[in-house]
């Protein structure tokens, strides 16, 4: 049986990395997509495991040779999933998990329908605007930048299959571990 991508998107700051890391302890069978980036890499950040990083030229040469399962800009750089290592897990019956923002979730809807999507809000405006500040890994400008894209996203919540508040983090790991395990557990997997 193929694996199962799972995706999960939602405003800058809401707590995907950190709740992503989480899953990645507690279910079994599952894999995380590494993204190529144009972004500059932060410190505590490694090549291979938080990020391919790439120029804006390597990443040019990515998408011409059509190795992007989905990408998109976002903030002033791309970021993209390279197919390859996605097609090779589903094919051997592991679940892939997909840590991207709206752009490419919307890609992923069109392109794999079964994939499953969870949408990441946080439980107010307010908690996320303190959440990027405090996180310190962007200027003011670029926090600014993600803040409004951030009310963009929101907006387009309909699209995805599930909505997971990030309000107390434990509450929302174990929300997000129930849809991966429910899905795992649907007839039509058997079917
Ligand atoms: P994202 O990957 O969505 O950009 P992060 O996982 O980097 O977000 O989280 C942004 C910041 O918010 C981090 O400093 C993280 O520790 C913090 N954070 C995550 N979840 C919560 C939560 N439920 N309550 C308070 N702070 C949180
Ligand atoms: P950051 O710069 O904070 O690491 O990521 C910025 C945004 O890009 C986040 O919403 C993150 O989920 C998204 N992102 C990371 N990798 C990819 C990817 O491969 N494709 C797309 N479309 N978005 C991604």
């Amino acid at each position: 049986m193929k694996g199962k991508i799972f995706v999960i998107t939602g405003p800058s700051g809401v707590g995907k990395g950190t709740i992503v890391k989480e899953i990645l302890k507690k279910v079994q069978n599952l894999y995380l997509s590494i993204s190529a980036t144009t972004r500059e890499k932060r410190e505590g950040e490694e090549e291979g495991v938080h990020y391919f990083f790439k120029t804006k030229d390597q990443f040019k040469k990515m998408i011409d040779s059509d190795e992007f399962l989905e990408w998109a800009e976002f903030a002033g750089d791309c970021y993209g999933t390279p197919k390859f290592p996605v097609n090779n897990y589903l094919s051997c019956g592991k679940d892939v998990l997909l840590e991207i923002e709206l752009q490419g979730a919307k890609q992923i809807k069109e392109k794999c329908p079964d994939s499953i999507l969870i949408f990441l809000a946080p439980p107010t405006f307010e908690a996320l605007e303190e959440r990027l500040i405090k996180r310190q890994t962007e200027s003011i400008d670029k926090v600014k930048i993600r803040l409004t894209k951030a009310k963009q996203e929101m907006k387009e919540v309909k699209l995805f299959h599930y909505l997971v508040v990030n309000d107390k983090l434990n509450e929302a790991i174990d929300n997000v571990q129930g849809i991966i395990v429910a899905e795992r557990c649907k007839i039509d997997n058997c079917v």
